[in-house]
Protein backbone atom coordinates (compact mmCIF):
# COMPACT_ATOMS: atom_id res chain seq x y z
CA UNK A 1 0.00 0.00 0.00
CA UNK A 2 0.88 3.75 0.01
CA UNK A 3 1.48 4.04 -3.87
CA UNK A 4 2.53 6.85 -5.57
CA UNK A 5 0.19 9.30 -6.04
CA UNK A 6 -0.01 11.20 -9.62
CA UNK A 7 -1.95 15.08 -9.05
CA UNK A 8 -3.82 15.21 -12.67
CA UNK A 9 -4.36 18.98 -12.60
CA UNK A 10 -3.43 21.02 -9.26
CA UNK A 11 -5.28 19.82 -6.47
CA UNK A 12 -6.44 16.46 -8.00
CA UNK A 13 -4.83 13.94 -7.09
CA UNK A 14 -5.22 9.80 -7.82
CA UNK A 15 -3.16 7.10 -7.19
CA UNK A 16 -0.83 5.25 -9.70
CA UNK A 17 -2.97 1.87 -9.65
CA UNK A 18 -6.30 4.14 -10.88
CA UNK A 19 -4.18 6.24 -13.19
CA UNK A 20 -3.19 3.08 -14.77
CA UNK A 21 -6.86 2.08 -15.03
CA UNK A 22 -7.83 5.22 -16.03
CA UNK A 23 -5.97 5.44 -19.16
CA UNK A 24 -7.44 2.12 -20.39
CA UNK A 25 -9.99 4.65 -21.16
CA UNK A 26 -8.99 7.91 -21.68
CA UNK A 27 -5.61 9.51 -22.61
CA UNK A 28 -3.43 11.34 -20.75
CA UNK A 29 -4.60 14.71 -22.38
CA UNK A 30 -7.99 13.82 -22.09
CA UNK A 31 -8.04 13.31 -18.61
CA UNK A 32 -5.92 16.64 -18.11
CA UNK A 33 -9.19 18.03 -19.46
CA UNK A 34 -11.42 15.89 -17.60
CA UNK A 35 -10.20 16.85 -14.54
CA UNK A 36 -9.45 20.60 -15.25
CA UNK A 37 -13.09 21.08 -16.07
CA UNK A 38 -13.97 19.26 -13.02
CA UNK A 39 -12.63 21.79 -11.04
CA UNK A 40 -14.72 24.33 -12.76
CA UNK A 41 -18.69 25.05 -12.34
CA UNK A 42 -20.40 23.92 -15.38
CA UNK A 43 -21.02 26.83 -17.20
CA UNK A 44 -24.97 26.92 -16.82
CA UNK A 45 -26.36 26.39 -13.59
CA UNK A 46 -29.98 24.18 -13.75
CA UNK A 47 -33.36 24.15 -11.97
CA UNK A 48 -36.22 21.73 -12.45
CA UNK A 49 -39.07 23.09 -12.92
CA UNK A 50 -41.95 22.17 -10.14
CA UNK A 51 -44.32 21.12 -12.83
CA UNK A 52 -47.08 20.92 -10.24
CA UNK A 53 -46.80 23.77 -9.88
CA UNK A 54 -46.33 26.10 -12.50
CA UNK A 55 -45.58 25.45 -16.27
CA UNK A 56 -41.45 26.17 -17.13
CA UNK A 57 -42.50 29.54 -19.62
CA UNK A 58 -44.52 30.83 -16.48
CA UNK A 59 -41.47 30.49 -14.38
CA UNK A 60 -38.99 31.82 -17.16
CA UNK A 61 -41.18 35.18 -17.50
CA UNK A 62 -41.65 35.44 -13.73
CA UNK A 63 -38.18 35.54 -13.02
CA UNK A 64 -37.42 37.73 -16.12
CA UNK A 65 -39.75 40.42 -15.12
CA UNK A 66 -36.95 40.79 -12.79
CA UNK A 67 -34.45 41.06 -14.94
CA UNK A 68 -32.74 37.60 -14.06
CA UNK A 69 -30.75 36.21 -17.14
CA UNK A 70 -32.84 32.33 -17.18
CA UNK A 71 -33.16 30.39 -20.17
CA UNK A 72 -35.10 27.39 -21.22
CA UNK A 73 -33.03 23.84 -21.64
CA UNK A 74 -33.23 23.20 -25.86
CA UNK A 75 -34.21 19.62 -25.11
CA UNK A 76 -35.70 18.69 -21.84
CA UNK A 77 -38.95 21.20 -21.54
CA UNK A 78 -39.04 21.50 -17.41
CA UNK A 79 -35.12 22.30 -17.10
CA UNK A 80 -34.19 25.81 -17.00
CA UNK A 81 -30.46 27.41 -16.40
CA UNK A 82 -28.66 30.20 -15.19
CA UNK A 83 -25.23 31.60 -16.60
CA UNK A 84 -22.37 30.91 -14.33
CA UNK A 85 -20.27 34.29 -14.48
CA UNK A 86 -16.51 33.51 -14.62
CA UNK A 87 -13.86 32.60 -14.02
CA UNK A 88 -13.00 36.36 -12.36
CA UNK A 89 -9.46 37.59 -11.52
CA UNK A 90 -9.03 37.74 -7.69
CA UNK A 91 -7.13 41.23 -6.67
CA UNK A 92 -4.63 40.49 -4.01
CA UNK A 93 -5.11 41.66 -0.35
CA UNK A 94 -2.57 42.02 2.13
CA UNK A 95 -3.82 39.47 4.72
CA UNK A 96 -5.28 36.58 4.15
CA UNK A 97 -7.72 34.09 5.88
CA UNK A 98 -7.80 30.29 5.33
CA UNK A 99 -10.76 28.77 4.75
CA UNK A 100 -11.56 24.57 5.12
CA UNK A 101 -11.88 22.39 1.92
CA UNK A 102 -15.54 22.53 1.89
CA UNK A 103 -16.05 26.11 2.58
CA UNK A 104 -13.64 27.14 0.30
CA UNK A 105 -15.45 25.53 -2.02
CA UNK A 106 -18.71 27.70 -1.63
CA UNK A 107 -16.67 31.28 -1.22
CA UNK A 108 -15.37 29.79 -4.85
CA UNK A 109 -18.25 29.89 -5.81
CA UNK A 110 -19.45 33.33 -4.55
CA UNK A 111 -20.93 32.21 -1.02
CA UNK A 112 -19.84 34.47 2.14
CA UNK A 113 -17.20 32.33 4.53
CA UNK A 114 -18.99 31.71 8.00
CA UNK A 115 -16.64 31.27 10.87
CA UNK A 116 -17.39 27.27 11.46
CA UNK A 117 -15.47 27.08 7.96
CA UNK A 118 -12.43 29.59 9.16
CA UNK A 119 -9.07 27.46 9.31
CA UNK A 120 -6.99 30.45 10.38
CA UNK A 121 -7.83 33.85 10.65
CA UNK A 122 -4.51 36.19 10.90
CA UNK A 123 -4.39 38.10 14.22
CA UNK A 124 -3.35 41.14 12.54
CA UNK A 125 -7.13 40.87 10.63
CA UNK A 126 -9.25 43.83 12.07
CA UNK A 127 -13.16 44.06 10.95
CA UNK A 128 -13.82 46.25 7.44
CA UNK A 129 -10.30 44.80 6.64
CA UNK A 130 -9.81 43.18 2.67
CA UNK A 131 -8.52 39.85 2.69
CA UNK A 132 -7.71 37.04 0.12
CA UNK A 133 -9.79 33.75 0.99
CA UNK A 134 -7.34 31.06 0.66
CA UNK A 135 -8.32 27.36 0.16
CA UNK A 136 -5.82 24.99 2.20
CA UNK A 137 -3.73 24.32 -0.55
CA UNK A 138 -2.97 28.14 -1.23
CA UNK A 139 -5.14 28.39 -3.98
CA UNK A 140 -7.09 31.92 -3.64
CA UNK A 141 -10.43 31.81 -3.99
CA UNK A 142 -11.94 35.21 -3.04
CA UNK A 143 -11.50 38.82 -2.16
CA UNK A 144 -13.62 39.73 1.08
CA UNK A 145 -14.36 41.67 3.66
CA UNK A 146 -13.70 41.06 7.39
CA UNK A 147 -16.79 40.94 9.37
CA UNK A 148 -15.00 40.15 12.76
CA UNK A 149 -11.41 40.72 13.74
CA UNK A 150 -8.42 38.05 14.18
CA UNK A 151 -9.13 37.44 17.62
CA UNK A 152 -12.94 36.89 17.68
CA UNK A 153 -13.12 34.71 15.28
CA UNK A 154 -11.70 32.12 17.87
CA UNK A 155 -14.69 32.78 20.75
CA UNK A 156 -17.80 33.24 18.28
CA UNK A 157 -19.29 29.87 16.77
CA UNK A 158 -21.47 32.01 14.24
CA UNK A 159 -22.40 34.45 11.19
CA UNK A 160 -20.19 35.60 8.31
CA UNK A 161 -16.58 35.80 8.82
CA UNK A 162 -15.64 37.00 5.58
CA UNK A 163 -18.40 38.78 3.62
CA UNK A 164 -17.27 38.05 -0.10
CA UNK A 165 -17.01 40.82 -2.77
CA UNK A 166 -15.17 38.89 -5.54
CA UNK A 167 -15.04 35.14 -6.05
CA UNK A 168 -13.29 32.77 -8.92
CA UNK A 169 -17.15 32.18 -10.01
CA UNK A 170 -20.34 33.46 -9.20
CA UNK A 171 -23.30 31.19 -9.13
CA UNK A 172 -27.20 33.06 -9.05
CA UNK A 173 -28.21 32.78 -5.61
CA UNK A 174 -31.15 31.18 -5.99
CA UNK A 175 -31.82 29.78 -2.80
CA UNK A 176 -32.58 33.64 -1.98
CA UNK A 177 -35.36 34.04 -4.44
CA UNK A 178 -39.10 33.77 -3.64
CA UNK A 179 -39.42 30.70 -6.10
CA UNK A 180 -36.94 28.57 -4.36
CA UNK A 181 -39.52 29.35 -1.18
CA UNK A 182 -42.54 29.17 -2.92
CA UNK A 183 -41.60 25.15 -4.20
CA UNK A 184 -41.48 26.45 -8.19
CA UNK A 185 -38.26 24.55 -8.83
CA UNK A 186 -35.54 22.55 -7.45
CA UNK A 187 -31.62 22.90 -7.80
CA UNK A 188 -30.56 19.54 -10.09
CA UNK A 189 -28.10 19.25 -12.87
CA UNK A 190 -29.16 18.77 -16.25
CA UNK A 191 -27.74 14.37 -16.53
CA UNK A 192 -29.75 14.39 -13.06
CA UNK A 193 -33.31 15.49 -14.63
CA UNK A 194 -32.66 12.83 -17.42
CA UNK A 195 -32.94 9.94 -14.67
CA UNK A 196 -36.91 10.26 -13.90
CA UNK A 197 -37.22 10.43 -17.97
CA UNK A 198 -35.53 6.88 -18.91
CA UNK A 199 -37.31 5.17 -15.74
CA UNK A 200 -40.33 6.83 -17.58
CA UNK A 201 -42.61 6.10 -14.38
CA UNK A 202 -46.34 6.03 -15.05
CA UNK A 203 -49.31 6.51 -13.03
CA UNK A 204 -50.54 3.47 -11.33
CA UNK A 205 -47.02 1.76 -11.22
CA UNK A 206 -45.47 0.53 -8.12
CA UNK A 207 -41.68 2.74 -8.10
CA UNK A 208 -38.95 2.09 -5.62
CA UNK A 209 -36.38 4.86 -5.41
CA UNK A 210 -33.46 2.78 -3.51
CA UNK A 211 -31.37 5.38 -2.68
CA UNK A 212 -34.03 8.61 -2.39
CA UNK A 213 -32.47 11.47 -0.35
CA UNK A 214 -32.50 14.63 -0.46
CA UNK A 215 -35.11 13.47 -3.36
CA UNK A 216 -34.27 15.17 -6.67
CA UNK A 217 -35.01 12.33 -8.58
CA UNK A 218 -37.86 11.10 -6.09
CA UNK A 219 -39.34 14.66 -6.84
CA UNK A 220 -38.78 13.74 -10.34
CA UNK A 221 -40.90 11.07 -10.27
CA UNK A 222 -44.04 12.41 -8.23
CA UNK A 223 -43.87 15.19 -11.06
CA UNK A 224 -44.01 12.95 -14.22
CA UNK A 225 -46.70 10.81 -12.25
CA UNK A 226 -48.73 14.19 -11.10
CA UNK A 227 -48.42 11.87 -7.43
CA UNK A 228 -50.66 9.02 -9.29
CA UNK A 229 -47.84 6.04 -8.71
CA UNK A 230 -47.27 4.11 -5.37
CA UNK A 231 -43.97 5.46 -4.59
CA UNK A 232 -41.39 4.33 -2.07
CA UNK A 233 -38.44 6.35 -0.99
CA UNK A 234 -35.80 4.77 0.67
CA UNK A 235 -32.56 5.72 2.27
CA UNK A 236 -30.11 4.77 4.76
CA UNK A 237 -29.60 7.89 6.52
CA UNK A 238 -32.22 9.55 9.20
CA UNK A 239 -30.98 12.85 8.76
CA UNK A 240 -31.05 12.72 5.13
CA UNK A 241 -34.31 11.30 5.37
CA UNK A 242 -35.61 14.38 7.43
CA UNK A 243 -34.13 16.95 5.49
CA UNK A 244 -35.82 14.95 2.16
CA UNK A 245 -39.32 15.31 3.58
CA UNK A 246 -38.36 18.64 4.32
CA UNK A 247 -37.37 19.37 0.43
CA UNK A 248 -40.90 17.23 -0.87
CA UNK A 249 -42.81 19.37 1.81
CA UNK A 250 -41.24 22.54 0.30
CA UNK A 251 -42.16 21.20 -3.66
CA UNK A 252 -45.57 20.59 -1.94
CA UNK A 253 -45.42 16.56 -2.43
CA UNK A 254 -45.85 15.56 0.67
CA UNK A 255 -48.32 12.46 1.31
CA UNK A 256 -47.21 11.37 -2.10
CA UNK A 257 -44.99 9.32 -1.83
CA UNK A 258 -44.00 6.62 1.27
CA UNK A 259 -40.65 7.30 3.13
CA UNK A 260 -38.57 4.21 5.41
CA UNK A 261 -34.85 5.08 6.67
CA UNK A 262 -33.94 1.36 5.21
CA UNK A 263 -30.85 -0.24 4.59
CA UNK A 264 -31.86 -1.18 0.81
CA UNK A 265 -29.43 -3.95 0.80
CA UNK A 266 -31.67 -6.18 2.46
CA UNK A 267 -34.73 -4.61 1.55
CA UNK A 268 -35.57 -8.04 -0.15
CA UNK A 269 -35.55 -9.30 3.39
CA UNK A 270 -37.10 -6.43 5.15
CA UNK A 271 -40.11 -5.85 2.67
CA UNK A 272 -41.01 -8.75 1.44
CA UNK A 273 -44.16 -7.73 0.48
CA UNK A 274 -42.77 -5.93 -2.28
CA UNK A 275 -40.68 -8.45 -3.60
CA UNK A 276 -41.81 -9.68 -7.49
CA UNK A 277 -44.62 -6.58 -7.29
CA UNK A 278 -42.96 -3.91 -8.52
CA UNK A 279 -42.68 -2.21 -11.74
CA UNK A 280 -39.82 0.22 -11.83
CA UNK A 281 -37.21 0.87 -9.69
CA UNK A 282 -34.12 3.60 -9.07
CA UNK A 283 -30.75 2.87 -8.47
CA UNK A 284 -28.65 6.23 -7.37
CA UNK A 285 -26.04 4.45 -5.09
CA UNK A 286 -23.40 6.22 -3.42
CA UNK A 287 -19.96 6.55 -5.38
CA UNK A 288 -16.35 7.92 -5.76
CA UNK A 289 -18.46 11.09 -7.30
CA UNK A 290 -15.48 11.87 -9.29
CA UNK A 291 -17.97 13.73 -11.79
CA UNK A 292 -19.05 16.12 -9.08
CA UNK A 293 -18.37 19.78 -10.06
CA UNK A 294 -16.99 22.05 -9.09
CA UNK A 295 -13.73 20.69 -6.57
CA UNK A 296 -10.89 22.05 -5.98
CA UNK A 297 -9.15 19.11 -4.67
CA UNK A 298 -9.81 15.82 -4.03
CA UNK A 299 -7.41 12.21 -3.54
CA UNK A 300 -9.03 8.99 -5.03
CA UNK A 301 -7.99 5.68 -4.83
CA UNK A 302 -8.51 2.32 -6.83
CA UNK A 303 -9.10 0.83 -3.79
CA UNK A 304 -12.24 3.07 -3.12
CA UNK A 305 -13.15 2.62 -6.98
CA UNK A 306 -13.30 -1.16 -6.61
CA UNK A 307 -15.18 -0.97 -3.19
CA UNK A 308 -17.90 1.32 -4.05
CA UNK A 309 -18.14 -0.82 -7.45
CA UNK A 310 -18.71 -4.10 -4.99
CA UNK A 311 -21.33 -1.81 -2.75
CA UNK A 312 -23.07 -0.62 -5.95
CA UNK A 313 -23.76 -4.57 -6.75
CA UNK A 314 -25.56 -5.46 -3.67
CA UNK A 315 -28.24 -2.93 -4.59
CA UNK A 316 -28.55 -4.53 -8.00
CA UNK A 317 -28.91 -8.33 -6.80
CA UNK A 318 -32.03 -6.40 -4.52
CA UNK A 319 -33.84 -5.01 -7.66
CA UNK A 320 -33.41 -8.26 -9.19
CA UNK A 321 -35.71 -9.86 -6.27
CA UNK A 322 -38.10 -6.28 -6.15
CA UNK A 323 -38.76 -6.61 -9.43
CA UNK A 324 -41.64 -8.14 -11.50
CA UNK A 325 -41.05 -9.59 -14.57
CA UNK A 326 -41.03 -7.21 -17.51
CA UNK A 327 -40.20 -4.36 -14.78
CA UNK A 328 -37.26 -1.89 -15.62
CA UNK A 329 -34.24 -1.07 -12.80
CA UNK A 330 -32.80 2.24 -13.82
CA UNK A 331 -29.14 2.81 -12.25
CA UNK A 332 -27.41 6.16 -12.52
CA UNK A 333 -24.34 7.60 -10.79
CA UNK A 334 -22.10 10.84 -10.70
CA UNK A 335 -18.58 9.18 -11.48
CA UNK A 336 -16.13 7.96 -14.42
CA UNK A 337 -14.51 4.46 -13.84
CA UNK A 338 -16.43 1.73 -15.82
CA UNK A 339 -16.09 -0.52 -12.90
CA UNK A 340 -18.94 1.76 -11.10
CA UNK A 341 -20.79 2.23 -14.25
CA UNK A 342 -20.75 -0.42 -17.33
CA UNK A 343 -19.07 -2.98 -15.45
CA UNK A 344 -21.60 -3.04 -12.99
CA UNK A 345 -24.48 -3.51 -16.10
CA UNK A 346 -22.31 -6.29 -16.86
CA UNK A 347 -22.22 -7.72 -14.13
CA UNK A 348 -26.74 -6.97 -13.70
CA UNK A 349 -26.73 -8.99 -16.91
CA UNK A 350 -25.12 -11.75 -15.41
CA UNK A 351 -28.33 -12.08 -13.08
CA UNK A 352 -30.42 -11.88 -15.85
CA UNK A 353 -30.92 -8.45 -16.75
CA UNK A 354 -31.01 -6.77 -20.04
CA UNK A 355 -29.47 -3.25 -20.62
CA UNK A 356 -31.71 -1.70 -23.26
CA UNK A 357 -30.98 1.24 -24.83
CA UNK A 358 -31.74 4.70 -24.58
CA UNK A 359 -30.81 7.85 -26.40
CA UNK A 360 -30.63 11.15 -24.90
CA UNK A 361 -29.56 14.38 -26.99
CA UNK A 362 -25.82 15.10 -26.82
CA UNK A 363 -24.80 12.74 -24.59
CA UNK A 364 -21.90 10.11 -25.29
CA UNK A 365 -22.12 6.84 -25.10
CA UNK A 366 -20.99 3.48 -23.08
CA UNK A 367 -17.14 3.09 -22.24
CA UNK A 368 -17.48 -0.30 -22.84
CA UNK A 369 -17.49 -1.67 -26.36
CA UNK A 370 -20.43 -3.91 -25.32
CA UNK A 371 -22.20 -0.33 -24.31
CA UNK A 372 -21.00 1.95 -26.45
CA UNK A 373 -24.48 2.56 -28.16
CA UNK A 374 -26.81 1.21 -25.32
CA UNK A 375 -26.05 3.55 -22.00
CA UNK A 376 -25.49 7.35 -21.66
CA UNK A 377 -22.48 9.44 -20.74
CA UNK A 378 -21.91 12.86 -19.82
CA UNK A 379 -18.03 14.68 -19.51
CA UNK A 380 -17.30 17.80 -17.28
CA UNK A 381 -15.13 18.77 -20.47
CA UNK A 382 -17.47 17.22 -23.30
CA UNK A 383 -21.29 18.40 -22.55
CA UNK A 384 -19.78 20.83 -19.28
CA UNK A 385 -22.21 18.82 -17.21
CA UNK A 386 -21.03 17.09 -14.14
CA UNK A 387 -19.66 13.36 -15.17
CA UNK A 388 -22.70 11.18 -15.16
CA UNK A 389 -24.14 7.52 -16.23
CA UNK A 390 -27.22 6.15 -16.87
CA UNK A 391 -28.42 3.22 -17.41
CA UNK A 392 -31.80 1.56 -17.97
CA UNK A 393 -32.34 -2.24 -17.59
CA UNK A 394 -35.61 -4.76 -17.74
CA UNK A 395 -36.18 -7.67 -15.97
CA UNK A 396 -37.31 -10.32 -18.85
CA UNK A 397 -40.93 -11.76 -18.84
N1 LIG B 1 -31.25 9.96 -5.51
C1 LIG B 1 -30.87 11.11 -4.71
C2 LIG B 1 -29.35 11.15 -4.42
C3 LIG B 1 -28.83 9.89 -3.78
S1 LIG B 1 -27.19 10.03 -3.14
C4 LIG B 1 -31.33 12.37 -5.43
O1 LIG B 1 -31.59 12.32 -6.63
O2 LIG B 1 -31.49 13.41 -4.77
C5 LIG B 1 -26.97 8.41 -2.52
C6 LIG B 1 -27.81 8.09 -1.30
O3 LIG B 1 -27.65 6.71 -1.01
C7 LIG B 1 -27.42 8.84 -0.04
O4 LIG B 1 -28.50 9.62 0.40
C8 LIG B 1 -27.11 7.74 0.96
O5 LIG B 1 -27.59 8.02 2.27
C9 LIG B 1 -27.85 6.55 0.38
N2 LIG B 1 -27.35 5.24 0.78
C10 LIG B 1 -26.07 4.83 0.96
N3 LIG B 1 -26.03 3.55 1.34
C11 LIG B 1 -27.31 3.12 1.42
C12 LIG B 1 -27.92 1.89 1.77
N4 LIG B 1 -27.17 0.85 2.10
N5 LIG B 1 -29.26 1.80 1.74
C13 LIG B 1 -30.02 2.89 1.39
N6 LIG B 1 -29.50 4.07 1.06
C14 LIG B 1 -28.16 4.19 1.07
Amino acid sequence: MGGREIEVVRGHRIDYQLYKYLLQYFSEGELESLFNAVRRPPGRYYVRTNTLRINPGDLINRLRERNIDVYPDEHLNEALWFPVKGPNRIPSARKIVIADKRAAESVYMGANLYVPGVVKFEDGVKRGDEVNVLAPNGEVVALGIAEVDGDEVRRVSNGVAVRTLISTYSLPKVREMPEYELGLFYDQSLPAQWVAHVLDPRPGEVVVDMNAAPGGKLSHVIQLTTGKAVIYAFDRSPGKVREMDAILGRLGMAGLYRTEVRDTRYLDIDKPELVGLVDKVLIDPPCTDMGVRPRLFDVKTMDLVKSMSEYQRQFIRVAWKLLKPGGVLVYSTCTIPPLENEDNMAYAESLGFRVVDISIPNASGGLVDRYRDSVARFYPHIQDTPGFFIAKLTKPM
